[in-house]
């Protein structure tokens, strides 16, 4: 299976990063060894002096799709969740003034610690969600899917123009603003509505 991110699709956030705001789906990688479930802590890497947390809704892929069109993309998947796409910033600032790849920054181990999986259909409209992340019982990150630039069936669909979805596949849908750094024993809480779906600490 693959992890694919998107980068950029919160307005919110592109500001605070002050980049510019894309045309199309910006997208990249991380492998399965990135993947952290059931609340496992995530271990700080020393590589880095500034890891930063990027709270994002996940979609996972269940079945296969290329060149998937917007109108059939809602049946590619059935279910979501949250996730954290950890980011080494002062890597990724490196990566991209030197114009190389992020996937130093980006896919490093237990960088994507993922929530389990809830039907889509327990939401009425997968366009108006809210999520939150709490930082040691405050809160740091607030969005609404309403507020993607890109929806989620737009992404499947220029996403698989170039790579073929599997079964299993995970996307993540980009992070709001609020993104913030990460300390050994930080807690990490991230909620869908009212429902906590991620409880974990740094180590
Ligand atoms: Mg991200």
């Amino acid at each position: 299976m693959k992890i694919i991110c998107i980068g950029m699709n919160y307005g919110t956030h592109i500001r605070e990063m002050g980049h510019e705001f894309p045309e199309k789906p910006v997208f990249f990688l991380k492998p399965d060894t990135s993947i952290i479930q059931r609340n496992r802590p995530f271990f700080l890497p020393e590589f880095s002096q500034n890891v930063q947390y990027e709270l994002e809704l996940v979609v996972r892929i269940c079945k296969v799709g290329k060149c998937i069109q917007k109108k059939f993309a809602p049946t590619y998947y059935s279910e979501i969740a949250l996730g954290i796409d950890f980011t080494a910033r002062d890597i990724q600032k490196e990566c991209i003034a030197n114009g190389h790849p992020w996937t130093i920054a980006k896919g490093f181990d237990g960088s994507a610690p993922v929530s389990a999986f809830v039907p889509k259909s327990n939401y009425k409209d997968i366009r108006n969600i809210n999520f939150s992340l709490l930082l040691n019982g405050k809160e740091v990150q607030h969005g609404n899917t309403s507020q993607m630039i890109f929806s989620v069936d737009d992404i499947i669909c220029h996403i698989s123009e170039y790579c073929t979805l599997k079964m299993g596949d995970l996307l993540f849908t980009g992070t709001p603003q609020g993104v913030g750094q990460v300390k050994i024993g930080d807690h990490l809480q991230a909620y869908l509505e009212n429902r906590c779906m991620m409880d974990f600490y740094v180590r």
